[in-house]
């Protein structure tokens, strides 16, 4: 057993990675095999959006050991919001109380990502895909995931999180972020009651309905109470009432390749 929590301690990244790709592999073959879409045309839409990986990776993987220093370094320091807290050594504040925190801190990260045009344009390429599907998880733009970054090295900063919360939060993020994106929805009932506290694959398809208000909804990453709390919660739309992309940039053609799709932000469109 302890060789297995050391390798998971030693190889965080790799750790990762594999989680990714076991768990978009499993749900992506239930999708294909469940679901009235053809294996070609499933396949078409993934290996556009798989293409996203080539781009994150190497900037994600780079940029988590700025993560770990600042990390590091805060923790030796004392410096964060966490250790204001008492006991901040404890179990509680540094994990549960970490992972809450992190998690509001993506909640306010979200909400930047669509408030501030500049910002919006990198983001809407996730909010492009014309098909929600388990593969949609990948699709984001490198400036993007770089952007991820940076606020995430300062959320850390901020927060004195520990290596020990940044694990445990980017494994729970990473089965909740994936799992948010499926094609399948939750019976009414279980999402009435798991989305009192998580983000539920429905609560994640009106975020990416086509129009506002629905797009300005569930900016939630895990927790779905910051939403409730700040009033951006939305609770369901029927399946036949969504439509997946963004009114700007529905044109299939924009779609149709990895290419074309890294240079939407720099298109110049008459909104
Ligand atoms: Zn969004
Ligand atoms: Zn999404």
């Amino acid at each position: 057993m302890e060789h297995i929590n050391n390798f998971f301690l030693n190889n965080p990244s790799s750790t990762q990675v594999a989680l990714y790709a076991v768990i978009i592999l499993t749900l992506w073959l239930i999708e294909v095999t469940t679901l009235a879409t053809s294996w070609k045309d499933k396949w078409k839409h993934t290996l556009t959006n798989l293409w996203f990986i080539a781009t994150a990776l190497p900037v994600q993987l780079l940029m988590t050991i700025f993560v770990l220093m600042v990390s590091l370094w805060a923790v030796k320091h004392h410096c964060g919001m966490l250790f204001l807290f008492p006991h901040s050594g404890s179990f509680v504040v540094k994990y549960l109380i970490g992972f809450i925190l992190l998690d509001f801190c993506e909640y306010l990260y979200h909400v930047i990502m669509h408030k501030v045009k500049p910002l919006w344009n990198f983001h809407l390429v996730h909010h492009s895909d014309l098909e929600l599907d388990v593969s949609t998880t990948v699709r984001e733009h490198p400036v993007e995931t770089f952007l991820r970054m940076c606020f995430l090295i300062i959320w850390v900063f901020l927060l004195g999180a520990s290596f020990g919360v940044l694990l445990l939060r980017q494994t729970i993020q990473t089965v909740a972020n994936i799992t948010s994106h499926t094609q399948f929805k939750l019976p009414t009932r279980a999402n009435n009651i798991i989305s009192w506290v998580f983000i539920t694959p429905n609560l994640h398809h009106v975020h990416h309905h086509y129009q506002l208000p629905f797009t300005d909804r569930n900016y939630g990453d895990v927790l779905s109470i910051w939403d409730r709390l700040f009033n951006t919660y939305y609770n369901s739309l029927p399946a036949t009432e969504i439509t997946f992309g963004i009114d700007t940039h529905l044109e299939k053609h924009l779609n149709s390749s990895f290419l074309k799709i890294i240079k939407i932000p720099f298109l110049k469109r008459i909104q």
